[in-house]
């Protein structure tokens, strides 16, 4: 190829001549190399080894061989590099250079070449290579399928994706096929049928004017599959066809009908009510469950009825307006719980909705989409569990909560300076009611005076039960004289008498009254006021009536003192016991001793039974210091002689306890001390108290050889038919007889006890005879035993020897 000729298929190169001179060494560039060194066109050109210094090394040398060789021979050079400009740029250059021919015979002496900047022309090859690329690949990877069939019906472009819809092998391709060649070869292959093969040809071959613009059709392969076939004409003949898989968009199009038809489905058989309804909230749809709810036949007649401006639809027009607002304000809605009429009966029922804004591609709400639910059963059942929550299943009167919020409206409702009373009250002995005449004529009781009262305070007041026997009143209005009168009136409400179950029940109560705003500023306070004073009024001898005074407060927090005392006595050792001997009344010989329990307070000395034994019977501590107790009097009494017996006082609280029999078992058992010597003293009042029914364990304990004693006999209530019941083995006639053993009366009572006792078969131990008379006076009477500080103080257990 002629240098001309190269340079002309580089025409966009730059290029520059250069003349080398053999003899003087001098060396010329055009105007064009200076500019490809970067050098100023006016200086002198540079000498050759300047020149060649701008080539890499390797083509230097290249170079420096070629010159040499041309200068013998007159053959061409041609090395292409990369030179570095003086200003350090880069450029690809093609060096040729070819030694002139002599003049004549003598030696080559001038050389003359081309320098050639092909930076740009390769660039502008590697662009035309990349874009044919692109179409390649993008051919290539085109799910669809194109081929471009030329005037003369040879195939120039054929995308791979046509081999494979087509499923046309490698080896046909590349014989480069006309289009009736692969016409033909498909239907050779037996991919389409003869058909097709002579509709294609007369179509597209012979018919081709005919052929409109654009020409689509489908066809399925003998593999099941669809294609779409579009071919489009070109202006200047031939034609461009794809080939597009239309199997995936057949099958999502049967998916979607599919689909549709399930929705369409699930929309009319759902038993939730669902609609699409304007943006105002009229429907435009409804399927068969909210048409049947609104008390229709078919969705037409609901459809009609609601646009019919006499008949109003859906809500209260606020909740439907806050409706919509929530709609658009957050486009959705859920479980909205509202009443609304069903259309058609105007029948009024509670709804569910929920409810969601479907807009348009600008963001404008076009519709209203949502689900019905009927609500009005749901409604009531929270209705009655709100009501639940509020008030007491069994009297139906608020509960603690509830009364709680009622004070706190009064006191918000209260005028200035207007008054208000808080009454607690509890009834006095309810434990036994429940106990013996059993819990559902217990609740029977319950009810009846929980009525009683209700009907005393009227509409202005509030009855509420807190639980068990405890109620509240409140009575707006009331100052100290009214307060007064109330409680009053509650006592005798509760005494009066109820008949039940053919019989007649009349209890006592106790009240504690607080005043506001005298004694609290809110609820909690008052509620605690009154329940101070209840406990007052229960201490003070029951069936009375107190108002709270703020000396109360300091004696509960005492009594909160000494429970927390009690709790750290045992662990801290500070219970003792000390024994007080049990005479036969004929020869005033010890038999036995009864063991009293002793608390060593740290910082307040001793403290006697009486002030703490009801508080840990209240706070159940009992269980673990009656433990104790019997634990350390079993162990004491193990080493006594044989004849000498043992009385250990045990709460009605413990024995009912689970653990009791065990604990008791243990005690004997660690002590080695035998269970006939062994009584169990219980009083009167705690039996009633506490837990009543122990008629099943004191038969048990009998088994065991233990023996009760019913304590404090004559204190209590109904004591002969306990007697009857529990068949204890002794009685302890009560201290307070003794004292008053010279007045007639007493000495009656005594007397027929006594009488009685001895009767029934059980011994009797008179307590307390501080005096001679009085032991004279037993001993007549014919009490079996005595006890009392006439015989001495109590000792302590290393002194009983025998
Ligand atoms: P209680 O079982 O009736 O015990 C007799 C109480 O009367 C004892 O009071 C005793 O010191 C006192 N006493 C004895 N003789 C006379 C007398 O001639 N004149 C006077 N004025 N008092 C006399 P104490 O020890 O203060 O016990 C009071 C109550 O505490 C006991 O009454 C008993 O019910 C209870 N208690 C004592 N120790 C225990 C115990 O270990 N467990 C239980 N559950 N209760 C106990
Ligand atoms: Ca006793
Ligand atoms: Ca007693």
């Amino acid at each position: 190829m002629s240098l001309e000729a190269d340079i002309g298929i580089r025409a966009l190169a730059r290029f520059g001549h250069f003349r080398l001179d053999r003899t003087t060494g001098a060396v010329h560039w055009s105007p064009e190399v200076y500019e490809l060194y970067g050098f100023d066109p006016f200086e002198p050109a540079p000498s050759l080894a300047m020149a060649l210094a701008a080539f890499p090394e390797r083509a230097q040398a290249e170079l420096r061989r070629g010159i040499a060789r041309s200068w013998e021979t007159g053959e061409e050079v041609s090395v292409a590099a990369s030179i570095t400009r003086r200003d350090g740029g880069r450029r690809d250059v093609l060096a040729r250079l070819r030694a002139d021919p002599p003049d004549g015979d003598g030696p080559r002496t001038t050389l003359s070449g081309i320098l050639l900047d092909v930076s740009e022309a390769r660039t502008f090859d590697e662009r035309l290579e990349r874009e044919r690329e692109l179409l390649r690949t993008t051919l290539d990877h085109m799910d669809q399928g194109l081929l471009v069939v030329e005037p003369d019906m040879s195939v120039p472009v054929l995308s791979r994706r046509v081999t494979e819809l087509l499923r046309l092998p490698e080896a046909f391709i590349e014989t480069r096929p006309s289009f009736p060649e692969i016409l033909n070869y498909q239907y050779e292959t037996g991919t389409i049928s003869l058909e097709t093969l002579n509709s294609s040809i007369n179509a597209y071959i012979l018919d081709l004017e005919d052929l409109p613009e654009v020409h689509v059709y489908e066809r399925e392969t003998f593999d099941g599959r669809t294609l779409e076939v579009r071919t489009t004409k070109l202006p200047d003949g031939g034609f461009v066809r794809t080939f597009t898989d239309q199997t995936a968009r057949r099958r999502r199009d049967a998916e979607i009908a599919r689909a549709q038809a399930e929705y369409r489905r699930l929309f009319e058989n759902s038993v939730v009510g669902i609609y699409r309804a304007t943006p105002e909230g009229r429907p435009l749809r409804a399927n068969a469950a909210l048409v049947r709810m609104n008390g229709y036949d078919s969705e037409a007649d609901l459809l009609a009825a609601v646009v019919d401006p006499a008949a109003e639809w859906s809500v209260d027009p606020a909740r439907l307006e806050e409706f919509l607002r929530r709609l658009r304000d957050d486009g959705l809605v859920t479980d909205f719980v509202s009443e609304v009429y069903r259309h058609k009966t105007r029948e009024r029922i509670w709804v569910s909705e929920t409810a969601w804004a479907v807009h348009d591609d600008a963001g404008a709400m076009v519709a209203i989409e949502g689900t019905v639910i009927e609500a009005t059963a749901r409604k009531h059942a929270e209705d009655r569990i709100a009501h639940m929550a509020r008030h007491d299943a069994l009297t139906g009167l608020p509960n603690r909560q509830h009364f709680a919020d009622r004070v706190a409206a009064a006191l918000a409702a209260r005028s200035e300076g207007a008054e208000l009373a808080v009454l607690l009250f509890d009834l006095d002995r309810f434990k036994a009611v429940n106990d013996t005449l059993g819990h559902p004529t217990g609740d029977a009781l319950l009810r009846a005076l929980a009525a009683r009262v209700a009907g005393l305070i009227g509409d202005e007041g509030v009855v509420a039960r807190f639980g068990g026997d405890e109620f509240a009143v409140l009575a707006p209005g009331a100052g100290t004289a009214q307060a007064a009168a109330l409680a009053e009136r509650i006592l005798e409400a509760v005494r009066a008498p109820v008949p039940l179950e053919g019989r007649e029940v009349g209890l006592g109560a106790s009240v504690g009254v607080a005043r506001a705003p005298r004694d609290g500023a809110d609820p909690t306070e008052l509620i605690k006021a009154a329940d101070v004073a209840l406990y007052r009024a229960k201490a003070g001898g029951r069936d009375g009536w107190r108002f709270f005074e703020p000396a109360m407060a300091a004696e509960v927090e005492a009594r909160q003192r000494l429970e927390l005392d009690l709790r750290a006595a045992l662990e801290r050792n500070e219970f003792a016991l000390t024994y007080q001997p049990v005479i036969r009344t004929v020869t005033g010989v010890s038999v036995g001793y009864e063991a009293l329990l002793r608390w060593s307070h740290p910082e307040r000395g001793p403290i006697a039974p009486e002030e703490f034994i009801g508080v840990a019977e209240e706070t159940r501590l009992i269980g673990p210091i009656g433990a104790w107790v019997l634990a350390r009097a079993c162990a004491d009494a193990s080493a006594w002689p044989g004849d000498i017996c043992l009385w250990v006082n045990v709460s009605a609280v413990q024995l009912a306890r689970p653990e009791f029999e065990a604990e008791l078992d243990a005690a004997l058992e660690a002590s080695g001390f035998p269970a006939r010597r062994l009584f169990l003293e219980i009083t009167e009042t705690s039996l009633m108290e506490h837990k009543a029914d122990l008629a099943p364990l004191i038969v048990r304990l009998r088994a065991r050889g233990i023996r009760t004693a019913l304590d404090d006999f004559g204190t209590g209530y109904s004591s002969l038919g306990y007697l009857r019941r529990f068949t204890f083995d002794v009685i302890k006639i009560d201290r307070s007889f003794v004292q008053d053993l010279a007045q007639f009366e007493t000495a009656a009572i005594v007397m027929s006890v006594l009488d009685l006792a001895r009767r029934l078969g059980i011994v009797t131990v008179a307590e307390g005879v501080e005096t001679e008379a009085q032991l004279a006076a037993l001993r007549v009477a014919g009490c079996s035993f005595v006890q009392g500080h006439f015989f001495g103080p109590p000792v302590d257990a290393a002194s009983i020897r025998g």
